[in-house]
């Protein structure tokens, strides 16, 4: 196994990596430690943009033998939460990428909703992602969980951004519980 940043799995780093520690800094209550399968080279640039942005649906199967390898190794009371595509990119592209990744290798826990943003945190820079205020509610309908531990799936972690504004969406809603985040590629 290959030594990698606790907290983000960024490569090459066995303590905390810059970027962390900032999110550390920021987040002084939360333990946070986030798994990715994959590292986001330039062949998984371009698996992504044929998925995503040019959506072929039939490649969210892509990954299925590695995810399904994967999740066997949790078998805790764990709740699968996906970060959620807001509606009108949803819409547009047909589907969700992540539900797309997920739904048939686990079974969902959708508690978040995206508000509708001008601008899609991937248009950003990496300086206008970190900016980005809290871009996620509460999905009202459903009641905080009472599992002990949620893991957040999405699909590329790039910043951070989006998983730290997920887990404040969780604890501002009540949950106590430990919260992991795990993606695709990293
Ligand atoms: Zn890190």
């Amino acid at each position: 196994m290959q030594i990698a940043c606790p907290g983000c799995c960024r490569p090459k780093t066995a303590h905390l990596c810059d970027e962390c520690q900032r999110w550390q800094h920021l987040y002084p209550q939360e333990h946070f430690r986030h798994t990715a399968l994959f590292h986001f080279n330039p062949a998984m640039s371009t698996y992504f943009q044929n998925y995503k942005t040019h959506g072929d649906y039939r490649l969210r199967r892509l990954f299925e033998c590695n995810l399904k390898h994967y999740f066997e190794t949790v078998t805790d009371d764990c709740l699968f939460v996906p970060i959620p595509t807001d509606a009108k990119h949803a819409e547009r592209r047909g589907f969700d990428p992540v539900q797309g990744i997920y739904g048939e290798v686990v079974s969902l826990t959708p508690l978040l909703n995206k508000k509708t943003t001008a601008m899609a945190q991937a248009a950003k820079s990496r300086a206008g992602r970190l900016a980005s205020p809290q871009f996620f509610e509460w999905s009202a309908a459903t009641a905080v969980p009472a599992s002990k531990r949620i893991l957040l799936l999405d699909d590329v972690y790039t910043t951070g951004r989006t998983l730290f504004h997920a887990r404040a969406c969780l604890r501002q809603a009540g949950y106590q519980g430990r919260i992991d985040s795990f993606s695709v590629a990293r």
